[in-house]
């Protein structure tokens, strides 16, 4: 067993950290090369103490010298980098076999796509790079030759259940020449699949972020609240397992056990079960294609008791359907659509909007940049970004 050598990016966030917790039960495996966070850095500096990384990358040089001075005082050897490109190079750096994409945001997307194009075991958490760059980021994986393992629960979890052959080069074949007829991606509905319609204009940023069954970062909690998660994971799974948007069926499932499942032609279901912590798909990409032990609790399915099944509702959720749209119009429709969400996420979160102002944000903003973006290259993707982002910030300025 070869030692895994490991750059974490996003460190600090909801699955750096469980990704870390992986680490400490597998000495033996993995050794870190680098760790980098936005602004944490106590909480870098913490996990530098643990890990002994040979680079902490930060946003930038205040915090740099900041971390620098705290490392110095506690004898650590860890050398601080920030900006940009350090994160680029410690995602590409020769030595690093692996790499944890888990930044939140479009800001994931260069380095993981730096990852990629040397070749790299990328562990993929950060959808949001599918979403911006899907055809072009696995045209990269695969002219690369990098090796990619989805993270993401439901994406891991269709990973574990389609055939080996198909899911390490989905783009030598089809899913229907796999024997797949389709995907059941599944969804636990989050905090708001019950509430009373009339009242989800009153939802405060603590309601969205109190998820039923997982802990996770505020970004994607909320997404998870308008199921615009569930939007850009049919994204994510369209680009993953070269499928087309009509093999992607969501199943509202609120319990989070079943993770995902794949159908095929003869009538098999195959699921993938399991307590909703994300240590076991971070342990299953950590460890593949060999299984290792992840912290995780067993699967007490006595106390499960019994498992849902519902179909998605679109009105509720207009989200959802917003993301459908996207990913059916295609070209840089879903870059739009993902910088759209972005700013009207951190402006609900930041109280300068309500909750249903998301979704009507972001269809004005599609409407807008419609017809006014490419998508041939990365600068294309990232000029789309730039501009679904400065419609946005309007839209915001005018509803005041
Ligand atoms: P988080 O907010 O907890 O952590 C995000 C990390 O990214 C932090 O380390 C933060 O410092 C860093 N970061 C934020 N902005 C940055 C920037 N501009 N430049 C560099 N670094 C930056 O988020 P999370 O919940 O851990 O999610 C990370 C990614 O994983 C997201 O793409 C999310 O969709 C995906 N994901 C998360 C979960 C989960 O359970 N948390 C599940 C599936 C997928
Ligand atoms: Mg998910």
């Amino acid at each position: 067993m070869a030692v895994q050598i490991l750059t974490v990016l996003g460190s600090t966030g909801s699955i750096g950290v469980s990704t870390l917790d992986v680490v400490t039960r597998h000495p033996d495996r993995f050794q870190v090369y680098a760790l980098t966070g936005a602004s944490q850095i106590d909480k870098l500096h913490a996990q530098c103490l643990i890990h002994s990384p040979r680079f902490a990358v930060v946003l930038d040089e205040q915090l740099a010298s900041r971390l620098q001075a705290k490392l110095l005082a506690s004898g650590s050897e860890t050398e601080v980098l920030c900006g940009e490109a350090a994160l680029e190079t410690v995602a590409s750096a020769p030595v690093v076999t692996t790499v944890m994409a888990a930044i939140v945001g479009a800001a994931g997307m260069r380095p993981t796509l730096a990852a990629a194009r040397v070749g790299k075991r990328v562990l993929l958490a950060n959808k949001e790079t599918l979403v911006l760059a899907g055809r072009l980021f696995m045209d990269e994986v695969t002219r690369c030759g990098a090796t990619l393992l989805p993270i993401d629960s439901e994406h891991n979890a269709i990973f574990q259940v389609l055939p080996r052959a198909y899911r390490e080069a989905p783009y030598a074949g089809t899913l229907g020449g796999a024997g797949v007829k389709r995907i059941l991606l599944t969804a636990s509905g989050g905090p708001f699949r019950t509430r009373p319609l009339d009242t989800l204009a009153a939802v405060t940023p603590d309601e969205a972020v109190r998820h039923p069954n997982w802990s996770m970062g505020r970004k994607i909690s909320v997404d998870s609240a308008s199921m615009m998660n569930k939007g850009l994971e049919v994204i994510e799974a369209r680009w993953l397992f070269n499928a087309a948007v009509d093999d992607i069926a969501v199943v509202v499932h609120p319990q989070s056990i079943v993770h995902s499942m794949v159908e095929y032609v003869d009538g098999s279901v195959l699921a993938q079960m399991g307590a909703p912590d994300m240590r076991i798909p971070i342990a299953y990409g950590m460890g593949y294609p060999e299984r290792i032990e992840s912290g995780a609790a067993s699967l007490d399915l006595f106390s499960v008791g019994r498992l849902d099944f519902e179909a998605p509702d679109f009105a509720r959720f207009p989200c959802l359907r917003l993301a459908f749209d996207a990913l059916r119009a295609g070209g840089a429709s879903t870059a739009v659509l993902n910088a759209a969400n972005e700013v009207a996420v951190a402006a609900f979160l930041d109280r300068g909007l309500g909750y249903t102002g998301i979704p009507a944000l972001i269809e004005s903003v599609l409407a807008e940049c419609d017809g006014q973006v490419r998508a041939d290259s990365i600068e294309a993707l990232m000029d789309a970004d730039a501009l679904a982002r400065e419609r946005a910030t309007a839209w915001l300025a005018r509803s005041h």
